[in-house]
């Protein structure tokens, strides 16, 4: 089962969700934890384990050989992302911009260029007995995300019994398409504002459209019910889980600390989200298969 854990904002506790559910499962199984939060990965805050290896991850970029190019632009025609731009009547590449489509390469009728590799970031795996962590790490200036998180994924188990648990950066653009894409179950992290509010609207919107089933995870919390219990019920969205507004958990939060570890009442609503996930998801099966 893979559990992404997404929000329409950043703030709202994405990670504090994913590192603790991580920790009450892991007393039943070994756990896949990915942070495909790769503009700012910090599940490696509180999951220290053993680094097992790092992994460049490049993406293919058009290199240029001068002599065999005659000019003709139709390169420069054909990228769509300002990648190539004409200079002195010869492309230059901006690899940067470069969304390695490959379409210049294909159209360029004298073979004068070619792909190489270009570093954009690196994944980084982790392990020891109870965990495997992977996290990604997009280079600092690069505009390109998907592939680091694409690179990240590809680490995620074959078992269909493994649980894997996907830190999804915030909002609803390209990187977290890229995130939540092949998962069984996401949870929507927010908090109660009107701010929570808005964009947790954005976010459930756009896992509508990828129809994957969903909860919401309300975070600090101060009064029940509040405008997120309203809005989950007015659109038969599950509501799985309230976390209370805490001093406490906000110092362990802030020493790098896991909540469960310390805090038995938390401990206690974690244990509850995985069986209210396996539910929904048998209700859904339920209902496709009739
Ligand atoms: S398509 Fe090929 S030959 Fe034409 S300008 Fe581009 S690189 Fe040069
Ligand atoms: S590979 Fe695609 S995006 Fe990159 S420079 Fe060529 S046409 Fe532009």
């Amino acid at each position: 089962m893979i559990i992404a854990v997404a929000s329409g904002k950043g703030g709202t506790g994405k990670t504090t969700l994913t590192v603790n559910l991580a920790r009450v499962l892991m007393e039943k199984a070994k756990i896949y934890v990915l942070d495909c939060d790769v503009e700012e990965p910090n599940v490696h805050l509180f999951l220290q384990v053993q680094k097992i290896e790092d992994k460049i991850v490049n993406k293919s970029v058009p290199e240029l050989e001068p002599e065999i190019c005659s000019g003709c632009l139709e390169c420069v025609k054909m990228c769509q992302f300002n990648a190539l731009v004409e200079v002195k009547a010869k492309p230059m590449v901006f690899s940067e911009l470069c969304h390695s489509c490959g379409g210049c390469v294909e159209v360029c009728p004298n073979k004068a260029l070619t792909e190489k590799d270009f570093p954009i970031g690196k994944v980084s795996i982790y392990e020891d007995e109870r965990y495997v962590f992977v996290e990604g790490r997009l280079d600092v200036g690069q505009p390109m995300s998907p592939p680091v998180i694409k690179a990240v994924k590809k680490h995620l188990p074959n078992d269909p019994k493994a649980i894997a648990i996907i830190d999804a950066p915030p909002g609803t653009s390209c990187p977290v398409i890229a995130s939540l894409h092949g998962a069984d179950f996401i949870l929507l992290v927010t908090e109660p504002t009107p701010f929570g509010l808005h964009d947790l609207d954005l976010a459930v919107k756009t896992v509508k459209e990828l129809k994957i089933p969903m909860g919401v995870v309300v975070n600090r919390v101060q009064a029940i019910p509040n405008l997120i219990t309203k809005y989950c019920t007015q659109n038969q969205i599950p509501l799985l889980l309230h976390l209370p507004l805490d001093q406490e958990a906000a110092r362990l939060y802030s020493q790098g600390k896991i909540l469960v570890d310390h805090l038995p009442e938390f401990k206690e609503k974690f244990q509850t989200i995985v069986p209210k996930i396996q539910k929904i998801l048998q209700e859904v099966q339920h209902a496709n298969q009739n």
